[in-house]
């Protein structure tokens, strides 16, 4: 069968890597990939949110199943367009329509949404430009630090946590009134700060049956630390040690369930990975967001895990076997570190040749900013640039052995956390 996989970062190349490894995926493309995925797929050319030119794709080179990585395009409604058209409708697509996609694409949607199924989360008010005012003397009323959340897809810079008051004046009023994210902050939700540890949790669901897939922790933070600016995610860790089996059943029965039973009762079909971004809050897990598709870089340390053949995983949620389908996971540690170049998050080179890409013994290479040049050098080609995966016997394996295959991977500029994964350890030497 030939897949077309939506999406150009690491997360993407992770997902090709493993559905490459399956009997049944005869032919992979990526749209638009990056320079490995280059390495044994096909990449196509178009954009993630060109539904006209992906169809056409689809349809000419008859692909049976999409896979789509990134939030954008499943916010914007890539699998309503195939659903409307009538030759695109037997395309088996992994990712929900624009009505689930709200859980990621409208913050102000998902805490309602909490709110009405009883789900953990924080306490929270949604203010607009009308209701400014009421907003400003909601401030007051806060304790600090406090959160303040754009309300639609900022990139995932879109939240603010204010220390005190005067903070949260000014990010609020430039958010509403100065349109700081665009049409992302017309609406702004305020946050009761939460104090824990984050962990990430996935399922794969057909909207009623689900398989919970390993979960992992991730790094957002520029610093070694966790200090200084947010990113995308400077590595992750999977699994998370006080992810135990108590932890994960308070999961299921507070949050995955009720959130499949609300998304039932709302009436919206949910086909795809939901990802849970989760804070323990002692020994409690509340949602701080949902994400409608798989992390990055949290998918760097997942797949490795997973042994079971991912198709068929994809397969199972077409035939509605998923609480039946035994996922096979690999006891050991994925540590990932994101190799991003030098400046990211702000402002950052592109185009530095990368060396040592074959230095990298006994870890799985993912590109993510990466592409290949004319004379098939490959360059980097965005913020974060490279992902390297190492499955280890415990943590302090796994990373011994990523950051020993980082180290050996350069640019000119190039920068790697190197404490990835210290505060589990920290944890479990309690
Ligand atoms: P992402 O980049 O994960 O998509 P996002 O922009 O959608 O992020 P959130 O995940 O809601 O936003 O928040 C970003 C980060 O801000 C969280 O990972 C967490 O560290 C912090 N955060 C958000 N809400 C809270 C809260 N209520 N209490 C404490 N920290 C919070």
């Amino acid at each position: 069968m030939k897949v077309l996989i939506i999406g150009s970062g690491a997360r993407e190349h992770a997902i090709a890597w493993k559905l490459s490894q399956s009997q049944y995926c005869e032919k992979i493309f990526v749209a638009p990939g990056n320079a490995g995925t280059a390495q044994f797929a096909t990449n196509v050319d178009v954009s993630v949110t060109d539904f006209e030119e992906i169809a056409k794709f689809a349809t000419d080179f008859d692909i049976m199943m999409v896979v789509v990585g990134q939030e954008a395009a499943l916010v914007d409604g890539i699998h309503d367009y195939f659903l409307a058209t009538e030759y695109l409708k037997e395309i088996l697509v992994i990712g929900p329509c624009k009505a689930g996609a709200r859980l990621e694409g409208s913050k102000d949607f998902s805490k309602n949404f909490m709110q009405k199924y009883g789900i953990p989360t924080a306490k929270s008010r949604t203010f607009t430009a009308e209701n400014f005012d009421e907003g400003l003397a909601y401030l007051e009323t806060q304790s600090f630090p406090t959160v303040l959340k754009a309300d639609g897809l900022a990139a995932g810079k879109g939240v603010i946590i204010a220390k005190d008051l005067e903070e949260a004046r000014y990010h609020f009023k430039d958010m509403l009134q100065n349109q700081r994210f665009g049409k992302a902050s017309a609406k702004v939700v305020v946050e009761e700060f939460m104090e824990g540890i984050e962990l990430s949790a996935f399922i794969l669901t057909d909207g009623k049956e689900y398989v919970l897939l390993p979960e992992a922790k991730d790094y957002k933070r520029i610093g070694e630390g966790d200090i200084g600016l947010n990113t995308g995610g400077m590595g992750s860790i999977s699994p998370v040690s006080f992810a135990d089996e108590t932890f994960m059943n308070k999961v299921k029965q507070r949050i995955i369930e009720p959130t499949l039973l609300g998304l039932q009762a709302e009436n919206i079909p949910y086909t795809g990975f939901l990802f849970i971004g989760l804070m323990n809050v002692g020994g409690d897990p509340f949602v701080i967001e949902y994400n409608v598709r798989l992390g990055d870089p949290e998918t760097e340390s997942i797949l490795p895990r997973i042994k079971s053949d991912l198709f068929e995983l994809f397969e199972a949620m077409h035939d509605h076997t998923l609480s039946s389908f035994k996922l096979e996971v690999d006891p050991r540690t994925a540590a990932t570190v994101m190799l991003v170049a030098g400046g990211y998050p702000e402002n950052y080179e592109k185009g530095k040749e990368i060396s040592g890409l074959d230095k990298a013994p006994d870890v799985q290479v993912f590109h993510a900013g990466t592409k290949l040049t004319h004379e098939k050098k490959v360059v980097t080609d965005g913020g974060r640039v490279i992902a390297v995966t190492a499955l280890g016997e415990n943590l302090e394996d796994a990373l011994q052995k990523a950051n020993n295959a980082a180290t050996n991977i350069k640019w000119q500029g190039r920068y790697f956390r190197k404490d990835i994964g210290f505060d589990l350890m920290a944890l479990e030497k309690l």
